[in-house]
Order: structure tokens, then sequence, then C-alpha cells
């Protein structure tokens, strides 16, 4: 397994500090094992994707001194490949067409007899009789691909969180809008990028066993994983864009100044009150000293 490794943003929006912190530990955990460093724009959802948001990402990477071995993917250009891991997984027999609207699924999965955990899948189109499951797909429903999950656990280390197990529901890995889940493209990418070392959000410790079951599904390695813990805004709760300074454009301080904020976070750089490029920090890198909690900054 190489140690390459990757930041994959979402071009939503400008990158707020918290996913700034994640992209820095992820370039660092790259660089620090003189491994490739790449850069990945998840644009699935074209209703929220905007290449205005791409490039304000990309500059601020840039200005915290962050660099990437190869032009950025996007994975709106990716789609033949997702097709393709579609396609064997349904000769694998582990699809189904799901026609629940969101509605159905809350209220089945509030259902009292049914203690899922926040956001799992009732299992209520899994074994539909095959001739209503025919007629329906006749009749011009519309349907999401859920891969059949037979809710199995999967165990996985993470290199801060440790031990870590889950269930796994019946998740969508193609949208009603057959735009296909992110849960597939990052599989997808990450294994043809040779990918070793994945670093993100704490936020999407959660989906790594389904991701995990795709590997395993798809005959793809499983990367080593590292979550990075959640930078909290004013309120406690998670940082969000709307809080005040969140963002570079929002500070008033030059970016060497937040820079080394972001660092002292992260148990660098301790000291300094300006840190020029990230460069700067790599001799010191060690993610034991990353904290394991979420944190202000
Ligand atoms: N695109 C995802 C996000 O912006 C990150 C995916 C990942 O790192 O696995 O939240």
């Amino acid at each position: 397994m190489s140690a390459d490794g990757r930041f994959a943003p979402s071009p939503t929006g400008p990158l707020h500090l918290g996913s700034l912190r994640t992209a820095l530990v992820a370039w660092l955990m790259a660089r620090s094992q003189g491994a490739r460093f790449l850069l990945r724009i998840e644009d699935l959802d074209p209703q929220r994707s905007r290449r205005v948001h791409e490039q304000a990402q990309q500059a601020d990477l840039r200005a915290l001194g962050l660099d990437w071995d190869e032009p950025p993917v996007r994975q709106s250009e990716r789609t033949a490949s997702y097709d393709d891991a579609v396609a064997a997984l349904d000769a694998a027999g582990r699809l189904y067409p799901c026609f629940c609207t969101r509605a159905e699924i809350r209220g089945a999965a509030s259902a009292p007899h049914d203690a899922l955990p926040e956001g799992f899948y009732p299992g209520t189109c899994r074994d539909l009789p095959a001739a209503e499951r025919r007629r329906r797909l006749e009749a011009g429903e519309r349907f999401a691909l859920r891969v059949r999950a037979d809710g199995e656990r999967i165990a996985w280390r993470d290199r801060l969180l440790g031990e870590r197990s889950g269930p796994v529901d019946d998740f969508v890995v193609v949208r009603t809008d057959g735009v296909h889940a992110y849960q597939l493209a990052v599989v997808v990418d990450d294994a043809a990028q040779r990918i070793g070392e994945v670093v993100r959000g704490a936020d999407l410790a959660d989906s790594t066993p389904r991701q995990i079951l795709l590997q395993r599904l798809l005959g793809l390695p499983t990367p080593r994983y590292l979550h990075v813990p959640l930078v909290l805004g004013p309120s406690g709760a998670r940082l969000a864009k709307r809080d005040g300074g969140a963002t570079l454009a929002d500070r008033d301080e030059p970016v060497p100044a937040t820079l080394a904020g972001i660092a002292h976070s992260l148990g660098l750089a301790e000291g300094r009150a300006r840190v020029e490029s990230a460069r700067e920090l790599l001799a010191a890198f060690d993610p034991e000293r990353i904290p394991r909690e979420p944190v202000r900054l």
C-alpha cells in the first residue's frame, strides 16, 4: 500500500478553516512520507457544484503552501468508471432498486419497533416480490440503486480514532436522479488513484464501514484512514461557513497568522505567530500529536 494521499473537496463553497486544517494534515501526511499528494474535485452533485468554488478552493490551498502532483481530477468526468463498478455490483447480485421517497424512509425508520441508527435504511424495498418490482419498473417509477449489505458489521482501525466498528445498512450507490453516490465514487477513485492514506474530516468516519464493504465487494484494497476531529465554531457547534472568520477571505489577519493558528491546533509550530508555508511544518509533523477531540481555533 502506498503512502499517497489526497484531499477531495466538494466545490460547493469556500473552504472553511476546518477543511483547510484537514487538507493540511492530508498534505503533511503524504509529503512527510515522501509520497504523492493529489487533489480530487468531488463535483458529482450538479445542483451544488460550481467552477468558481473550485478555483477559490485551490487558491486558498496554495496560499497555505500546499501543492499537488497532477492536475486535479473531476468526478463529473469519471462516470464511465462508476458505471463499471455499478455493473460489477449488479452482476454479483448485490444491487436492488429502491422506490422509497425520503418521507417514506423517515416514516419507516421512526416506527417504534425499529431501533435503527440514525439515517439507516429500513430495508423496505429489499425483498419486494419480483412481480411487484417488475411492475413498478415498467410503470416508470423513479428508483435509486441500493447495495444489499445484509446488516454486515465492519471493523477497522483509524490512525487517530483507534479501533472502530459499525453496521452497514443498504445504502444508495446511484441516486434517484441518476447521479452516482459519493460512497461509490470515492471508493472507485481512491483505488484508481492508488491512495494509501485517506485523511478527511471526522464527520465522514461513519461512512467508512460502507466504503470498506464496497472495497471488498469490488475487490479493491482498503487504504489506511485518519479522520481529523472537527473544528468547532463560536457556539460550540461544528464550524460553519457562516460563522465569522471561518474562511481565509473572512480573516482579519494575514494568512501566515491563520496558518500558525491551524498549526498550533495540530501540536505544531508552538510559540510562533506566523508560519509562511506548510513546508515549514513538515519536519516536526507527527500524526500522534493531533488532538483526538474537536478543537476551537
Ligand atoms: N468530498 C467530501 C467532502 O467534501 C470528502 C470526501 C472524502 O474525503 O472522502 O466532504
